[in-house]
């Protein structure tokens, strides 16, 4: 009898040990799972598995357990969700960010923790170093496009970074496009250069400086700019305009095969971030010196005077270069040798107009192909005649007239304000309770890790 009972003891007690036994294996299983939940994110990386993402309980920004990547080796990586998106509609991306270290590969970049649209050179800024929780703002237009990859990412599309980013608090919202066609640009005269330049594995350091006179030159031309904008549109945009004299040099520049050495926007953004923020500019010129004729040393530059196409945080980024020779009539006025010496700042808008053009599937002839077309430089004012056709869906073709869709002057960067009447979407919204988290467990697969692909577009054209 009393062996009996001790037996239904034993028992009783060993079934009690296997569910507590049970529970903390599922609790284990499911600790494991949350902190290697990215929900509906893809995790995604250059490198593939030389980055961890985690979900991290201890550093949070508000309830939620944060979005963690970490970067012991040089990496680009980054969790996205594809989401569907209205063509010709603005979008603004937040999150909250908190930085550990994160330092980029290389000297000069853009790279860091930021929001970026996968496959695309489209990003908000990027925080680097050790920084704590900030909220991180993307605005976006979706153009011709249906769908997006929103990214969180910590790298960037031509650079990588070590060091460790967490992510939290994701929202978009949508916003409607204004009606505007006043463009408002930044124009930045940076005074001096002064680079330090590796030729043949030589070290050479190269300083540059404008004079008083190429300062006025370039404040005059966007004076005329101004003027020439509104006139050879007749009237379809106007301009609006502020000039920044920068004291402090331009120390690095870019390169490549086709045009030798430019500015690229990581080489002045940390010297114009703060002219910019908060001022809504649709597009900015940055004047510089690349070489002065009683130099020695000349940075090697391949033909160009003004270089496009670029963008800087959405907004088209030109290159104005004075020339070599201070005999140059180029961006000087006279009425016998040059009476449209604003035409580098015309020509360089108008391919940022034209790039604006093509991500919109409008209408757009080749700026370059004026002479296809019958035009050519005339000697007093260039390509004048050519850039008001085009302007103005002008040029004669045996099929119609074409050029520029006038739309594209209404299609200027999208800003803040493009924000006061907007909705919000629930794209990044989370499980709330166990019912959804279940849901979710049992149809999210677990480990879907893919690789990013790099790609660089419409940079640079002269
Ligand atoms: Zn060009």
């Amino acid at each position: 009898m009393e062996e009996k009972q001790k037996t239904k003891k034993t028992s009783k007690i060993s079934y009690i040990i296997i569910i507590i036994m049970l529970i903390v294996v599922a609790i284990a299983l499911y600790n494991r799972f949350e902190e290697k939940n990215f929900n509906d994110f893809v995790r995604t990386e250059y490198m593939l598995y030389a980055s961890q993402f985690e979900r991290d309980s201890d550093v949070t920004y508000f309830k939620k357990d944060s979005y963690k990547i970490t970067s012991t080796t040089p990496n680009d990586a980054m969790f996205y969700k594809e989401v569907k998106v209205t063509p010709n509609t603005p979008y603004k991306v937040t999150c909250m960010v908190k930085t550990k270290e994160v330092k980029t590969q290389k000297d000069v970049s853009i790279g860091g923790a930021h929001i970026s649209i996968a496959d695309t050179v489209e990003k908000s800024k990027s925080i680097t170093g050790t920084k704590d929780w900030q909220k991180l703002e993307f605005i976006f237009n979706s153009k011709a496009r249906t769908s997006v990859k929103l990214g969180f990412r910590l790298g960037g599309y031509d650079d990588n970074c070590t060091g460790t980013a967490w992510f939290s608090d994701f929202t978009i919202e949508a916003g409607y496009q204004a009606e505007d066609t006043n463009w408002k640009f930044a124009c930045f005269i940076f005074t001096n250069t002064d680079v330090t330049l590796e030729e043949n594995g030589a070290k050479k350091d190269i300083k540059l400086a404008m004079n008083t006179s190429d300062v006025a030159d370039m404040r005059q031309n966007m004076a005329r700019f101004k003027t020439s904008c509104q006139e050879l549109s007749k009237g379809k945009m106007s301009v609006d305009y502020d000039v920044m004299t920068i004291q402090e040099p331009i120390t690095s520049l870019s390169y490549d095969n086709e045009n030798g050495y430019y500015v690229a926007p990581e080489n002045i953004q940390d010297k114009i971030q703060t002219y910019i923020e908060g001022e809504n500019y649709d597009h900015i010129f940055v004047c510089l010196r690349l070489g002065d004729n009683e130099h020695q040393n000349d940075i090697p530059v391949y033909d160009w005077i003004g270089l496009g196409g670029m963008d800087y945080l959405g907004i088209g980024f030109s290159n104005i270069r004075l020339p070599n020779s201070s005999r140059s009539y180029t961006y000087k006025y006279n009425s016998r040798i040059n009476t449209f010496p604003e035409e580098v700042f015309i020509h360089e808008f108008l391919h940022s107009l034209e790039r604006t053009a093509k991500e919109y599937g409008l209408e757009r002839p080749a700026l370059h192909d004026y002479a296809k077309y019958g035009y050519q430089e005339e000697r007093l004012e260039g390509l004048k005649k050519w850039y008001q056709d085009y302007m103005n869906q002008m040029i004669k073709t045996s099929s119609g007239n074409i050029g520029l869709d006038k739309k594209v002057y209404t299609l200027q960067p999208n800003h803040e304000d493009d924000f006061i009447y907007s909705y919000q979407l629930n794209e990044f919204k989370e499980p709330n309770n166990i019912i959804e988290k279940i849901r979710q467990i049992i149809f999210k697969a677990f480990d879907n890790v893919t690789i990013i692909t790099k790609k660089k577009e419409g940079n640079n054209i002269s």
